[in-house]
C-alpha cells in the first residue's frame, strides 16, 4: 500500500546511525598552527553563533561597519568592498571571472600552487592566460615582468602576495603593480594569507582588485570572504557586455546586497558578524602595531626552529613571514612530521601540496607568544620522537630572545 512503502522499499535509504560531535572531537582543542585556518578570538566565535535577518536594519549597519572597516584593513577609499560566501578562492574567482571573460589577455605571474589557481580561473572564463613562471623560492625580477608585460600586453596582472604553498613573499608588489598600471593593465592581487599581517596598500599602489578569506591574515571563520575592487576595476565590471556566467559571484548583483540593501542571495549572516569582529580586532589594534606583532613573532619563530638545528625553505630575501616553511628532516614525510605532532603534542601544522616541508603559520591569533612557545616545543619533540637530532633548549632559547627583542 502507498501508506507503507516508504518503510518497506527496498531501495529505501536506511537511516543511518552516526557519532555524535562531542565522540569524535578531541576532549581539547589542537592549536591550529598550519598554514589556516587558524584560531579565532572569543569575540569571533560568539559573534558565528547567532542568526539574524539578512536583511533587517541591524544587518545594513553591520554591512556598513564591515566596509567601513575593510576599507582601512585594505587601505582604500574605493566604495566597492564586497563580502562573499565561499573560501578564499571564491573571492578570487569573483575578481577573475568579472575581470576576465572570452579573449581576455591575462598575464599570470606565477611563483607557486595558488598563482597558479588565478591562471586556471582565468582559463576556465575563456581569457588568454599566459604566465609568467618563477622558480621555486624565488621571486620574479622587475625586469622580467616588464618584458612579460611588453610581450603580452596583457589587461589584466595576477599576482599572489604571499604564496602560501611555497613561503614566497613577492616582496616587489608595489612595483609589479606600477610596471602594470604604466602599460594599462589592470592587477589583481591575492592577499588571502597576508591581508593585516604585512603592509599592503591598494590605493597607493596602485592596485584594482584584492581578495582575501577569513580564516588566515584576519583570524576570522572560513567560508566569508572579502574584495575590493578600485574604480578603474568597477568601471571593467559594469562595462562588460556579456554577462559572468558565476550568477553567485557577479558582482553587480552582489552589490544589490553590499551596497543597496537588497537581495542577491541570502548572505551567510553568523560569518559576517564574525568577520565583524574579526575586522573589529584589527582596528582596535591598528594595522601598524598588528604588522610589528607578526613580524616580531615570525621571526622569533624562525630564529628558533633554526637554532634547533632545522632548515628554513626558502632563502631570507623573500621569505614569507605570515606562513613559515620547515624542510622535513631526510627519510621523514611531512605526513609524518604532521600526524605525529597532532596526536602526541595536540599541535596542528601543514604539509604543503607534495613539497618536501611542514608549514607553521603565523597569521592572527598563531601569533602570540604562548602559542609560539607550545609550537616550537611540540615540533622539537616531534622531532626527538622520531629520533632526528635537533637542539630544543637552544630552539626555545633563541624563541624567547627573538620575542624578547634581546640578541
Ligand atoms: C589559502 C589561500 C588561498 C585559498 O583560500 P581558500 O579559502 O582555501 O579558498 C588562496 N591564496 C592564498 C595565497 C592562500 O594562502
Amino acid at each position: 500500500m502507498p501508506t507503507s512503502s516508504f518503510t518497506s522499499a527496498s531501495s529505501a535509504v536506511p537511516c543511518p546511525v552516526v557519532e555524535s560531535l562531542d565522540a569524535i572531537l578531541p576532549e581539547e582543542p589542537l592549536l591550529m598552527m598550519g598554514a589556516g585556518p587558524v584560531p579565532i578570538p572569543a569575540a569571533v566565535a560568539k559573534a558565528n553563533t547567532i542568526v539574524i535577518n539578512h536583511l533587517g536594519g541591524t544587518m545594513v549597519k553591520v554591512i556598513g561597519q564591515v566596509k567601513t572597516m575593510a576599507r582601512y584593513v585594505f587601505q582604500t577609499n574605493s566604495k566597492w568592498v564586497l563580502g562573499v560566501a565561499g573560501p578564499g578562492s571564491a573571492a578570487m574567482e569573483m575578481a577573475i571571472s568579472n575581470l576576465a571573460w572570452e579573449g581576455t589577455r591575462v598575464l599570470s605571474i606565477k611563483n607557486g600552487f595558488f598563482s597558479e589557481r588565478m591562471a586556471e580561473m582565468g582559463r576556465r572564463v575563456g581569457a588568454r592566460v599566459s604566465t609568467l613562471d618563477v622558480v621555486d623560492r624565488s621571486v620574479a625580477s622587475l625586469e622580467e615582468i616588464a618584458e612579460a608585460i611588453r610581450r603580452e600586453r596583457p589587461e589584466i596582472v595576477t599576482v599572489v602576495q604571499g604564496e602560501t604553498s611555497n613561503t614566497v613573499w613577492n616582496y616587489h608588489l608595489k612595483e609589479i603593480a606600477a610596471l602594470a598600471k604604466a602599460a594599462g593593465a589592470l592587477v589583481i592581487v591575492d592577499a588571502v594569507c597576508t591581508l593585516s599581517t604585512m603592509p599592503l596598500e591598494m590605493d597607493a599602489w596602485g592596485i584594482d582588485a584584492v581578495i582575501t578569506g577569513g580564516q588566515k591574515g584576519l583570524s576570522s571563520i572560513p567560508g566569508v570572504s572579502l574584495i575590493a575592487f578600485s574604480d578603474a576595476a568597477w568601471e571593467r565590471v559594469k562595462k562588460r557586455t556579456a554577462p559572468n556566467a558565476h550568477w553567485c559571484l557577479d558582482a553587480t548583483l552582489a552589490e544589490n546586497f553590499w551596497h543597496n540593501a537588497g537581495y542577491h542571495y541570502t548572505a551567510p549572516v553568523s560569518g559576517v558578524l564574525a568577520l565583524h569582529e574579526a575586522l573589529r580586532l584589527v582596528c582596535a589594534e591598528t594595522l601598524e602595531k598588528r604588522f610589528a606583532r607578526h613580524l616580531r613573532c615570525s621571526l622569533a619563530l624562525q630564529d628558533g626552529v633554526a637554532a634547533m638545528g632545522l632548515r628554513l625553505y626558502t632563502p631570507e630575501a623573500c621569505r614569507l613571514n605570515s606562513v613559515v616553511g620547515i624542510e622535513v628532516p631526510d627519510g621523514f614525510s611531512p605526513a609524518d612530521v604532521c600526524s605525529h605532532i597532532s596526536r602526541m603534542h595536540q599541535v596542528e601544522i601543514s604539509g604543503s601540496f607534495g613539497l618536501p616541508i611542514v608549514r607553521v603559520g603565523q597569521m592572527g591569533e598563531q601569533c602570540r607568544e604562548h602559542n609560539l612557545f607550545r609550537t616550537v616545543h611540540a615540533l622539537g619533540r616531534t622531532m626527538v620522537d622520531l629520533g632526528v637530532k635537533v637542539d630544543l633548549p637552544a630552539g626555545v632559547a633563541a624563541l624567547e630572545r627573538g620575542l624578547s627583542g634581546g640578541k
